[in-house]
This record gives C-alpha cells, structure tokens and sequence, in this order.
C-alpha cells in the first residue's frame, strides 16, 4: 500500500501550519490531504468532513478498538486520529498524500512508512511569536492556550529530527521554502 507520496507536515499549534496548506492545496490540486478524526470542538468558520471529521469520544474510541485509525494520539487534551480506510485506498492509487500530524503522529507514520514518508517540520520564528499568533487566533481558552504553549516548547526540540525545516517567519518567504521543498519530494 506505499506506491503513492506521503508528505506530513508537522508544527507547533499556532505556527501557521493551516495557513501554508491551505495554500498549498490550492497551488497543488494534486495533492490530497487526509482529513483526520478528532473529538475537540469545531471552530468558528471549521466544517465537519472539510477540515477534520468531528466526533464523539464513544465514537472515536469506537473506531479506534476496531482499528479504524492508522495512528491516533491525545494532543493537547483531545484525540486525534488517521483514519486508514482513505489512506489505503488513495496510497494504492498512487496519490500524493498530506497529513497535518503532531509529532507522536509523525513518528509513527516514520517507523511505519520509513522513508516513503517525507517530513516537513514548520517551526514558528520564537516562542514569543508562536504565543502572539495563537492568541490573535483568538481560537483557544485560556487553558488551551497554556497546553498548546507548553507542548510547543517539547515539540520545537524536534525541529531538527525530520526531513526538512522550514522556518515560518514571513508568510511569502515561508511558503516560498515551502513550495522547493514540496517540488523536490512531488519530482
Ligand atoms: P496552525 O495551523 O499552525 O495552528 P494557523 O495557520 O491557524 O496555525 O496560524 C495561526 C495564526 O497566525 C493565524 O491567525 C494566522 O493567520 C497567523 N499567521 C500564520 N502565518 C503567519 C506569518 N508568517 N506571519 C504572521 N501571522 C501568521
Ligand atoms: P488543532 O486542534 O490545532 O487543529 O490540532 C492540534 C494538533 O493535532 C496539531 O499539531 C495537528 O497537527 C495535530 N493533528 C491533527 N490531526 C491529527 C491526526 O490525525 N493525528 C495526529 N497524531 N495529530 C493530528
């Protein structure tokens, strides 16, 4: 089930990780992303099946005892998870697949995928700047704010452990290293 691409982008929340895919998405129809299971709350402005697929946890625990997922973890206080049956059949067709992961995500996807599996880290120019973001978000409670801030600081001492690292500082400069990296894998 490996013929196909996999690219997964992983960043600390509040980085700007969306942000570039979403763009990335539309300059590359090509490449599909994964739409994950997650039982946090839908944001302002998030759709059910677009931007994750929102559920319960009986349901998400459900899928998980029946191995729905390919990976799942618990980020900041919620569960997040692959789901397999998209992967499967999208990776047997040859597709170019994207996955939005945390790092526990990102490193099972490693020790399952080995190298097919091409890692782009987004790393956030300082923590000062990843902490204004995620409040001008103005997604996060106070204590969603504390968690995501906290795990921010574990998760950028792996910046370097991945394939790639691109540095999100100014927006056009960013997707610009984005886009060399993305053409390099996509060749
Ligand atoms: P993530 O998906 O990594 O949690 P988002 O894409 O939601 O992050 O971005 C967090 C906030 O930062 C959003 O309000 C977004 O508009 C803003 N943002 C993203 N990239 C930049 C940038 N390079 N400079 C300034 N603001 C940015
Ligand atoms: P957010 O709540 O900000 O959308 O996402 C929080 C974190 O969960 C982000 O780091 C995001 O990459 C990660 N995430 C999203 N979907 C999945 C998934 O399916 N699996 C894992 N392991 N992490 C995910």
């Amino acid at each position: 089930m490996t013929e196909g691409k996999i690219i997964v982008i992983v960043a600390p929340s509040g980085t700007g990780k969306s942000t570039l895919i979403k763009r990335l998405k539309s300059e590359y129809p090509q490449i599909l992303e994964s739409v994950s299971y997650t039982t946090r709350d839908a944001r302002e402005g998030e759709e059910d099946g677009v931007h994750y697929n929102f559920v319960s946890v009986e349901k998400f625990i459900d899928m998980r005892d029946k191995s729905g997922f390919l990976e799942w973890a618990e980020v900041h206080g919620n569960y997040y998870g692959t789901g397999k049956a998209f992967v499967q059949s999208r990776l047997s067709e040859g597709s170019y697949l994207l996955f939005d992961l945390d790092v526990q995500g990102t490193d099972s996807f490693k020790s399952f995928f080995e190298e097919k599996a091409k890692v782009i880290f987004i790393a956030p120019p300082s923590v000062e700047v990843l902490e204004s973001r995620l409040k001008g978000r103005g997604t996060e409670t106070q204590e969603s704010l504390r968690l995501r801030l906290e795990n921010a600081k574990m998760e950028l001492k792996r910046k370097d452990d991945y394939d790639f690292c691109v540095v999100n500082d100014d927006l056009e400069r960013a997707y610009s290293d984005l886009k060399n990296v993305i053409e390099g894998i996509l060749k």
